[in-house]
């Protein structure tokens, strides 16, 4: 096989192996599963949000049901002492006038507790509600990420044995042109060297001047010119 060869089959090994990390970089499963996450964190921020505004509500309410028991139960002690056949009339008024006191209060902590309660109703319904949009998201997203682990492991597989190939083919150059073609590729990306499409670079895409046409035309053979714009190693036609 001429050098020519060799490095056409070396090219078309790196330009294979880059398709199949372009391919396993760029699953449409890693776009759906990006997609999906941008869902769950806005979905975890307004989450957050009706937390933060739930706080001090539910502190009230528990600060308003307690009060409101303690005044009920006081409001129960009081009846039951007014009901006492031995209460004294004297007792019985300042009772009395406790019981309206303490009835008074009760009834305020339970409008409180009633205002409280229905502010609330809305907030836990809204928490409710993005728990169980985000459900199916969830689920979507344990799916994807099993799908992209096995395909991804598929690729490097075949990424693995794809570098194996490389080698082979890297070694059937003379030390000079490989250490040539190595310098490129790694200026220049994917591989280190390229043919001419029309009068592109099929490398880099950009047309050579006509002159420098003619001194990739008139290279002799074994003698190898390098594309002006990319550095890679053009290979005869
Ligand atoms: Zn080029």
């Amino acid at each position: 096989m001429g050098e020519a060869e060799a490095l056409r089959e070396l090219m078309e090994a790196d330009r294979w192996i880059d398709r199949v990390r372009a391919q396993r970089d760029h699953l449409p499963e890693l776009a759906e599963l990006s997609e999906i996450e941008d869902q769950l964190r806005t979905m975890v921020r307004q989450l957050t949000d009706l937390e933060k505004q739930t706080v001090p509500l539910r502190a009230k309410y528990d600060e308003a049901a307690t009060s409101a028991t303690k005044f009920r139960d006081r409001a129960h002690l009081l009846q039951e002492r007014l009901a006492n056949v031995n209460t004294s009339p004297k007792d019985l008024a300042a009772l009395q006038h406790e019981v309206e006191q303490v009835q008074e209060k009760l009834s305020v902590g339970e409008d409180a507790e009633v205002t409280l309660f229905l502010e609330l109703g809305p907030l836990d319904e809204a928490m409710q509600a993005l728990r169980e949009e985000a459900k199916p998201l969830g689920a979507r997203r344990n799916e994807l990420l099993n799908v992209i682990k096995e395909l991804q492991s598929t690729l490097d597989e075949e990424i693995a044995n794809l570098q194996t190939q490389r080698l082979e083919r890297a070694g059937v150059l003379s030390s000079g042109l490989l250490s040539r073609y190595e310098t490129a590729m790694k200026r220049a990306g994917v591989s280190g060297a390229s043919q001419i499409d029309g009068n592109r670079c099929d490398g880099c895409r950009i047309a050579l001047a006509p002159l420098e046409l003619d001194r990739w035309r008139g290279q002799a053979s074994g003698d190898f010119t390098n594309c002006p714009e990319c550095g890679r190693i053009l290979l005869p036609c």
